[in-house]
């Protein structure tokens, strides 16, 4: 008789990373020869500059192949604070500083290291997919705070005011977001920053986007905002997206000294150090020059002109216009409720699945980031590539009756 090995409660419930689903769905299609346009990644096409290789394979030839400190080398952590001095004008010593395998690793060993079960955490909405999982992992409790894109998916500030409870441990704010490239205002921020003083909450700032911003601003975030509230702030980053390393996998927690003594023993007993050779090239990447990350912020600022004229001459979509990051996150629902050869559209998930199908576009389902009118379309692709992609949405949506 067949065994059925019991698994954890925690991971029945866990859905997987459903970016990295539609990605890997989209990129094995694509292999078996399949001609899809893949909008669905959330990674620069870009390959990461050669400067920064040079470093890795320096670092190999010198035999820096070996443990490294769990929290990062000292050099690395030093470069990552003074780059975060000179960006933000914001002070962090050493030991408020750790290293991890990305920045999706400095979340979760900060989820593990903060929350007790049934501590609140408000999230967001639209937010990054990853968010309520790892809370949920930590024994948290999400409360979903939605936004409205008719105010660019501002923060509500008078619902947050009332969601507040004695059980709030945590905020987690991403701007530029992901999804929808909206950036928080500087009063909005100020305002959130105030309430965490007040109510001793936690800020979690994720800035993986920050230095992918359209506007005259330079980077910001509620701790450059708010200086005052500087202890209440845990910041999020890493080189993922700035320098087109996503595959290198290193990211950063910038915060108060306990927060980093308690994520850092969490990955001393978990994945100990973020790999040598790519800490050598993230220094190469902070301290070197920095021109390639403005060519592919320049790059990225035109891909969204360029889409972003492209689905405003669809009917019937509506899109904010993103701020920063490279997503668009149009409203789609208008289609909802028609159909195209037998298969009715209820929802984003069908969506999808139908442009999928019967376009061969790759996006990923709006639901996934808690709100099904939309979907998700990646532009850190070639300027031919969502060409083609806004010719084949715009021909699929026209066929739905
Ligand atoms: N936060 C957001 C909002 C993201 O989109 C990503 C992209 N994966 C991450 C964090 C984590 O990126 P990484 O682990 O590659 O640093
Ligand atoms: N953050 C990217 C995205 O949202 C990469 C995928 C992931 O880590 O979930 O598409």
């Amino acid at each position: 008789m067949s065994w059925t090995l019991p698994l954890a409660e925690r991971v029945r419930n866990l859905k997987p990373s459903p970016t990295l689903a539609v990605d890997t769905k989209a990129k094995t299609l694509k292999a078996q020869g399949v001609d899809i346009i893949n909008l669905s990644a959330g990674e620069p096409d870009f390959d990461t500059p050669e400067h920064i290789k040079e470093a890795a394979i320096k670092a190999i030839r010198d035999g820096f192949t070996k443990y490294t400190p769990v929290g990062g080398i000292p050099e690395l952590k030093e470069a990552i604070a003074a780059k975060i001095e000179q960006d933000y004008k914001l002070t962090y010593r050493s030991e408020q500083i750790m290293v991890s395998t990305g920045g999706k690793q400095v979340l979760y060993n900060v989820a593990q290291a903060i929350l007790d079960p049934g501590d609140e955490v408000i999230i967001p909405v639209p937010y990054w997919v990853s968010y309520p999982a790892m809370v949920e992992l930590a024994g948290g409790k999400v409360r979903f705070l939605p936004s409205d894109p008719d105010k660019n998916f501002a923060l509500d500030l008078m619902a947050l005011g009332s969601m507040l409870t004695s059980g709030t441990k945590a905020i987690i704010l991403n701007s530029p977001s992901n999804p929808t490239g909206a950036v928080y205002s500087r009063d909005d921020l100020k305002t959130v920053a105030d309430l965490a003083v007040e109510h001793n909450f936690v800020v979690i700032t994720d800035d993986i986007y920050d230095q992918i911003r359209f506007g005259n601003e330079g980077p910001e975030n509620i701790a450059s905002v708010a200086p005052e509230a500087q202890d209440h702030v845990v910041v999020v980053n890493g080189v993922s997206k700035t320098y087109a390393m996503t595959g290198w996998r290193i990211g950063y927690l910038a915060g108060p000294k306990a927060v980093v003594k308690a994520a850092t023993k969490i990955q001393s007993q978990s994945t100990s150090n973020p790999n040598s050779i790519a800490q050598k090239a993230t220094l190469a990447a902070l301290t070197g020059p920095q021109d390639g990350v403005l060519k592919m912020k320049q790059a990225f600022f035109e891909r969204k002109n360029y889409i972003m004229e492209r689905l405003r001459a669809i009917p019937g979509i509506s899109c904010v216009e993103p701020k920063g990051a490279f997503y668009v996150f149009p409203d789609l629902s208008s289609y909802y409720g028609k159909e195209a050869s037998g298969q009715k559209i209820n929802d984003s998930l069908d969506m999808a699945d139908y442009l999928l199908e019967k376009a061969q576009i790759a996006g990923v389902p709006g639901v996934a980031f808690g709100d099904n009118r939309f979907m998700r379309f990646s532009y850190a692709t070639d300027l031919s590539i969502i060409q083609e992609g806004m010719d084949r949405l715009s021909a699929a949506l026209s066929n739905l009756k």
